[in-house]
């Protein structure tokens, strides 16, 4: 399959002869004293998602080396509905993967977005496509397969089934202990920067920044995202589709060239309880009395799709990105939640903002401050209008429930004659 990798790091490829130095001599097979090898940079990057592509991309745009580890033992396909703000656009042209998500094949430009009450009555509404920033509907999994298509090319030593079991900081330096997961090994080896591109649940950040509980701010709300088989019925395929109520809610989005995905909602005081308990049992739970057919149709689909995320969401906040110089990226770093639907959009600018910073100042330290205070600045404005989409997606009580249906609704009546203006217009080029 493609985007399988060797479990073993030791056997991970060596494609040119820089790399084979490297891995030689840190390996210790043979002491190699290669001029011009020496004067490389070598970066680790922990995590082959969003933020760990696009940071081993901007860092060897920069002439770095790049070493990726990924704790799966394969590369993660399947994908929810991730929009694309500009900034992420933008970021992917930056990168030069921005051709190969190939969004205009796969973005629905006139999408309709129909609210459905309790009653089953179907309502013209404004959706996420709506934004008046116009973000771009995607799968998650078509940036990481265009992110890959680089990586595969220009990055040599990846690394599947390792994590990093400790990093230690010393006058020196700083060194991570390499642990194989399939055979419990473990290595220790020098980097000059590592960058924790590793997820809301980083190991990198908890060795080397805080603990979880620290970090993680719990939302209160569980989803669950996954791939339909169909459209709902009763809808075009290039419908999407809001039920939402005082603490729940359920979403349907459309794609051009693949099935839409849904995306249950539900807020809880006990997250633990609903981890425990499973996907099932809590959706069943929280919908379970829902009687409205287009909500029964996603919670069958949910039981028996391929590919479903079913997880508690929460923001991490962090006084800093960078401890010495290991830093931080995308959800492991500034994580927005879903609600923010900022995730992807700003991990790929993280990590071309990073490549841009290392690429023009020579002092790492000046260039990492500059990256950190560049991002900052981006997630601070992000971050405040989170909360505010968070009651789009899924309204805490009925007061903000009716006021939320009124103003979507009402914005769903101004951008309806656009959308019908564009149907036409795509109908006839
Ligand atoms: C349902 C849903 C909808 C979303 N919608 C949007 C949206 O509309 N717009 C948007 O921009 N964003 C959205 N997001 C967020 C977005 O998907 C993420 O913010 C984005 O993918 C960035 O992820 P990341 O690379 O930082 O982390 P992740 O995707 O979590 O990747 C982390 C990687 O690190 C690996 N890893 C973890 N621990 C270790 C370890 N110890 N050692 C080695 N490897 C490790 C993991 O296996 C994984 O491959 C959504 C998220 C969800 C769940």
């Amino acid at each position: 399959m493609r985007g399988t990798r060797p479990v073993c790091q030791t056997t991970s490829r060596i494609r040119n002869f820089t790399t084979l130095c490297r891995i030689l001599s840190r390996h210790s097979v043979v002491n190699v004293v290669t001029k011009g090898v020496s004067m490389e940079k070598n970066a680790l990057v922990v995590g082959l998602g969003i933020a760990g592509m696009a940071s081993a991309i901007g860092l060897r745009k920069a002439g770095w080396n790049v070493t990726i580890i990924e704790r799966s033992d394969r590369r993660r396909t399947g994908g929810y509905f991730v929009g694309l703000f500009p900034e992420g656009i933008d970021a992917a042209a930056r990168l030069g993967v921005l051709d190969a998500i190939g969004i205009d094949a796969r973005s629905v430009r006139d999408s309709r977005t129909w609210e459905v009450d309790a009653a089953g009555r179907r309502h013209r509404s404004a959706g996420f496509l709506d934004d008046p920033k116009r973000p771009v509907g995607v799968l998650r999994s078509d940036i990481e397969a265009s992110l890959w298509e680089t990586v595969d090319n220009t990055i040599d030593d990846i690394r599947f089934g390792v994590i990093p079991a400790a990093i230690s900081f010393g006058p020196a330096g700083q060194a991570v202990t390499l642990r194989d997961t399939s055979t419990g090994g473990e290595r220790e080896e020098e980097f000059d920067l590592i960058v924790g591109a590793d997820g809301l649940r980083s190991t990198v950040r908890a060795h080397a920044f805080a603990d979880h509980e620290t970090c993680i701010q719990q939302w209160k709300s569980m989803i669950c995202a996954f791939e339909l088989d169909d459209q709902v019925p009763g809808y075009a395929d290039r419908d999407a589709l809001v039920f939402a109520e005082p603490g729940r809610a359920f979403w349907v989005f459309p794609y051009e060239d693949h099935n839409p995905t849904g995306l249950f909602i539900f807020r809880t005081d006990d997250i633990d309880t609903q981890l425990r308990i499973g996907r099932d049992a809590a959706l069943e739970g929280a919908f379970g009395d829902v009687s409205v057919p287009e909500v029964q149709y996603g919670l069958a689909q949910a039981r028996t799709t391929e590919f479903s995320l079913f997880d508690s969401t929460g923001i991490v906040d962090i006084p800093e990105w960078r401890r010495s110089r290991t830093i931080l990226m995308g959800d492991a770093a500034w994580c927005l939640t879903l609600y923010s639907g900022m995730g992807a959009t700003s991990a790929m600018l993280g990590g071309a903002v990073l490549g841009e910073w290392v690429a023009r100042e020579s002092d790492l330290d000046r260039a990492l401050t500059g990256w950190e205070q560049e991002m900052r600045a981006f997630i601070r404005r992000q971050r405040l209008i989170a909360r505010i989409k968070y009651e789009i997606f899924v309204p805490s009580n009925r007061f903000r429930a009716v006021l939320r249906s009124g103003m979507l609704r009402a914005a769903g009546r101004t951008v309806a004659p656009i959308a019908a203006r564009n149907r036409v217009r795509n109908a006839l080029s």
